[in-house]
């Protein structure tokens, strides 16, 4: 995979559950392609979601990277270290001000007062009709959620370095998206967007679970010049390892009450193996971290 800038990335976990195995996996997949290209690694942990945060998830990401034998160059040191200097509730203005230009754009944002239930009636499979665009209510209104308008023809294409290249149709895969929750929260697409162009992210390492949130970013992104910088990032979408059942494993299907990859496994030799798989290195590979690295100094990822 030649690079042409330096590549800066970044481990970008939430502190919403214990870290589970496609975590890990993410984690040092990312780790061995910014060591291999001597580029720069961001620990970024997002804590938007404040309410879902547990003191103890905070920590067990700290532990997991340690336990996984990977380091990162610049982020927290730990839990204390992050909400004091690294939490996005020292960010939100910018997150605002993001949402505030999204604003200006003519008929891109609007405000929606529907309930889950409501839309779950309208649609059963959860893609937010668009009930509330043409009532123009008050992005002031309490209980408003801000949702960006997808037109039926946006297609986001792009080249991925391991799926090549992919056209996503956005009203397909996600509608007309929140981008602002009820809460007053920026949602997620907003705070990533905004802290991969602050800390100068060039490249992303994600699942392909994460493709239309990929797709969502690229495309707001797109519509303010602080943000365009966001459209130069390279983007590697990693399949997701086969469940047990061989079903695939995304974060949202963790159930609330597993453990975590450090809890179920006796040790990361688990989590090495499984890279060496989804690398289709030989197996040796997955024997040691050292063995994996070396393994993968000359391997072709995707
Ligand atoms: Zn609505």
């Amino acid at each position: 995979m030649p690079y042409s800038s330096p590549v800066v990335s970044r481990l970008a976990p939430t502190p919403s559950g214990y870290l589970h195995l496609g975590n890990a996996v993410n984690f040092l997949l990312t780790w061995l392609i910014v060591r291999r290209s001597f580029g720069t690694l961001h620990l970024r942990i997002d804590d938007l979601d404040r309410a879902r945060l547990r003191p103890a998830y905070l920590e067990n990401i700290f532990r997991t990277i340690e336990w996984l034998g990977i380091d990162y160059d610049h982020g927290p040191s730990g839990p204390e270290d992050f909400e004091r200097n690294f939490s996005q509730q020292h960010h939100l203005g910018e997150y605002q001000q993001f949402l505030d230009e999204l604003r200006q754009q003519p008929g891109l944002l609007y405000a929606c007062t529907c309930s889950r239930t409501q839309i779950l009636a309208a649609s059963p499979e959860g893609l937010y009709t668009g009930t509330c665009q043409s009532k123009h209510l008050n992005f002031a209104a309490p209980d408003a959620a801000w949702r960006a308008h997808v037109c039926s023809r946006a297609l986001v294409a792009f080249t991925d370095l391991w799926q090549g290249p992919l056209a996503i149709e956005l009203a397909r895969e996600l509608g007309d998206f929140v981008v602002r929750k009820k809460d007053g929260v920026p949602a997620y697409q907003i705070g990533s967007i905004v802290d991969d162009v602050r800390l100068g992210i060039t490249l992303i390492v994600r699942g392909v679970d994460l493709l239309p949130s990929t797709a969502a970013q690229r495309w707001l992104a797109g519509y303010t010049a602080a943000t365009r910088p966001f459209l130069q990032t390279r983007l590697v979408h990693h399949p997701l390892l086969p469940g047990p059942d061989g079903t695939k494993l995304s974060k949202s299907q963790q159930q609330p009450l597993e453990r975590g990859i450090m809890a179920e496994a006796t040790s990361p030799r688990s989590v090495y193996e499984a890279v060496a798989r989804l690398l289709k290195l030989p197996a040796e590979a997955g024997r040691s971290l050292r063995a994996l690295r070396g393994a993968f100094e000359n391997a072709a990822i995707g």
